[in-house]
C-alpha cells in the first residue's frame, strides 16, 4: 500500500553509536533530558527518507518536514524540541486510548475474548488476517481489533459511543480534542476498506452494533487533533498508573495500563513491531499522519511528529528519536546489568 522506503532496519536508525545507559530506575535530570532531546532531534533530522501517507487524501498536504519531540515525565515535567504544538489528527494512536477506556469500562476479560491480543503480522487494515482467524478481530491495534473496541464502547447511539471516546481522549491529554472535519471528510468519503472490514467482522457476529456507525465513530475518533505535546502527555498518563501527571486526573486503573502496554509491546507499529521491540525495548503507538506515541512505564511519555513513514506506516523521524532516547535515557525495559557488576561475587 505504501510505495515508500523499506522498514527502518536497526542499522538504519543510525543510534549504535550511542552510549547505552542502562535502567536505574530513575531518568536523568531534567537538563540532561534537555540536552540528549536536542542531540536525538538533531540525529533525527538527518532522516529525510519515507514519505507522507496519501490514501486518505489530505494527509498528502502535510508538510514533510514537520518535525517535533516532547517528554512528559510522570512528575508532570515537560521537555521539547521543534514542532511540537503543531496539530495534527491522532489517526490510529487513537486505538491504544480507545482501547484502555474500554478495558476500563468493561474489564479486560471481556475485552480479551471480543478482540483478542495477538500480532497478525499483517497490515493493519488486513482483511485477509480476519479470514485466517474465523473472523476473530486479532487484536485493538489492527482495523479489524479497532473497530470491535470502538462498537463496545459504553453508550447506546453511535452519539453516545462517540462522546465517551473523545471525553476519554480528552481526559488523557488534559484537555478538550476537537475533530479535524476536513480529516474526517477526506476519510468518510474514502474509507471502503474499513467499511467492507466492519461489515465482514459483522457477518461472523463480532461487531453487535450498526457496522456503518462504527466505522463513522472510528474514523472521527481518527481526525482527532493532538499536538506532540499532547500525545507525550497521553502517553506519560499511560506511564504513570492511569493518572495524567499534569491534571492528577485518574483516567484508567493501573492495571488498564499495564494490559494495554502488552498489547502496544506486541502490536503496536503495525507489522514492524518486533523490529521496533528489539531496537526501542518500549511499548509504542504509531499514526499515519505522523504522530508517534512510546511509553516507559513508570518514568516518561514520549510524543513525537513526522510525517515521513517507512513502509509500514511508521514515522521514520520518529523511529530515529525515540531510539536515540530510549538508548541514551536508559528506557529500554529488558536492559539490565549483572547484579555482580562493582563488587566481586562471593
Ligand atoms: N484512520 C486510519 C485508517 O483507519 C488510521 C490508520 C493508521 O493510522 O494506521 O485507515
Amino acid at each position: 500500500m505504501w510505495p515508500y522506503s523499506d522498514s527502518m532496519r536497526g542499522s538504519e536508525l543510525g543510534v549504535d553509536d550511542i552510549e547505552t545507559a542502562v535502567d536505574t530506575g530513575a531518568v536523568p535530570r531534567g537538563d540532561r533530558i534537555d540536552e540528549l532531546l536536542d542531540a536525538a532531534y538533531q540525529r533525527a533530522l538527518e532522516h529525510a527518507e519515507g514519505a507522507v501517507a496519501d490514501y486518505i487524501p489530505i494527509l498528502a498536504d502535510a508538510d514533510p518536514e514537520g518535525f517535533g519531540i516532547c517528554v512528559a515525565d510522570v512528575d508532570g515535567g515537560i521537555h521539547e524540541v521543534g514542532d511540537t504544538r503543531y496539530a495534527f489528527s491522532i489517526q490510529s494512536i487513537s486505538k491504544a486510548f480507545v482501547y484502555a477506556l474500554l478495558c476500563d469500562a468493561v474489564g479486560h476479560e471481556a475485552v480479551f475474548e471480543m478482540v483478542g491480543v495477538n500480532n497478525t503480522g499483517l497490515a493493519f487494515n488486513s482483511v485477509v488476517a480476519i479470514e485466517l482467524n474465523d473472523g476473530h478481530p486479532m487484536n485493538p491495534m489492527v482495523n479489524a481489533g479497532a473497530l470491535a473496541t470502538t462498537a463496545l464502547m459504553p453508550g447506546g447511539t453511535a452519539e453516545e459511543k462517540w462522546d465517551a471516546v473523545r471525553t476519554g481522549l480528552s481526559r488523557f491529554a488534559g484537555r478538550e480534542l476537537h475533530v479535524d472535519e476536513e480529516v474526517y471528510r477526506s476519510e468518510a468519503a474514502t474509507n471502503h476498506r474499513n467499511r467492507a472490514i466492519a461489515q465482514l467482522l459483522e457477518s461472523y457476529g463480532r461487531i453487535q452494533a450498526d457496522p456503518m456507525d462504527v466505522v463513522d465513530v472510528y474514523t472521527r475518533q481518527c481526525a482527532l487533533l493532538v499536538d506532540a505535546h499532547d500525545l507525550a502527555i497521553m502517553a506519560a498518563t499511560l506511564a504513570d498508573g492511569g493518572v495524567n501527571p499534569v491534571t492528577g486526573d485518574q483516567v484508567v486503573s493501573a492495571d488498564v495500563c499495564r494490559d494495554t502496554l502488552a498489547v502496544l509491546a506486541a502490536s503496536g507499529l503495525y507489522e514492524r513491531s518486533g523490529e521496533w521491540l528489539f531496537e526501542i525495548g518500549l511499548p509504542g503507538k504509531s499514526g499515519v499522519a505522523g504522530g508517534l506515541v512510546t511509553v516507559a512505564p513508570g518514568k516518561v511519555g514520549i510524543g513525537t511528529y513526522a510525517p515521513r513513514l517507512d513502509s509500514a506506516g511508521n514515522s521514520v523521524r520518529g523511529q530515529v528519536a525515540t531510539a536515540y532516547l530510549s538508548r541514551a535515557l536508559g528506557l529500554n525495559i529488558f536492559a539490565s546489568e549483572s547484579h555482580f557488576s562493582g563488587r566481586t561475587p562471593e
